[in-house]
């Protein structure tokens, strides 16, 4: 029997972008619509079972203190992980995450693992599963009614392109996800993903 790799993991992010919701699916795979928002502090643990490793994660939900960016450093500091969160249909809660991922690099642990997730994904119709299908065939003119409109596309309520997230996390070092709490996709994998990068030895 392996030992299991304790892990602190903070989750960072604009007040009802999903923190809450995406934990509850990760530990309970359950959600609640109109989820109250979290009294006291918050902490769950669930394990994640990798092929050479077994990483406990110990997970630090906000009671709410993001709302004015209160976050006292002691709650990050010696995290090895950090699930920074922004709802895909608001775009103030990507310029959120941004400056928390700011923080983090400027304050937490040099080694943390940051995630950078895009959560509410449900709620976009997409047509398709990529956002540049129309892209190849559009046509050279200023037609602003291209065929590229966010209405074209079915995704109608996306405020943060996928792409430019991703050159972003990128360009940041970061892991990046899509996820729906709601539907549980794309949620094991922001956790599987973090697990496998956490230095162990
Ligand atoms: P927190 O403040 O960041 O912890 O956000 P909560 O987890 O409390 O969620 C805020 C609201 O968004 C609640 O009403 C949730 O039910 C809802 N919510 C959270 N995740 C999702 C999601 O993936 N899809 C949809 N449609 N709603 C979500
Ligand atoms: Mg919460």
């Amino acid at each position: 029997p392996q030992k299991p790799f304790q892990t602190k993991l903070v989750l960072l992010g604009e007040a009802a972008v999903g923190k809450s919701s995406v934990v509850l699916r990760f530990v309970q795979n359950d959600f609640q619509e109109n989820k109250e928002p979290t009294i006291g502090a918050a902490f769950l643990t669930q394990k994640c079972r990798l092929e050479d490793r077994l990483i406990k994660f110990e997970i630090w939900d906000t009671a709410g203190q993001e709302r004015f960016h209160s976050l006292a450093p002691m709650y990050y500091r010696n995290a090895q992980a950090s699930a920074v969160i922004y709802d895909v249909t608001k775009a103030s809660s990507f310029e959120k995450a941004k400056s928390w991922v700011k923080e983090l690099q400027r304050q937490a642990n040099p080694n943390i693992v940051i995630a950078l997730v895009g959560n509410k994904i449900d709620l976009l119709k997409e047509a398709s599963s990529s956002s540049n299908a129309n892209a190849e065939t559009e046509e050279e003119d200023d037609d602003e009614t291209a065929t590229t409109t966010p209405e074209a596309t079915g995704d109608s309520l996306r405020a943060v392109p996928k792409d430019e997230a991703e050159a972003y996390a990128k360009e940041a070092g970061l892991l990046f996800f899509e996820t729906s709490a709601k539907t549980g996709e794309g949620v094991v994998e922001v956790f599987t993903e973090i697990a496998k990068k956490i230095p162990i030895d």
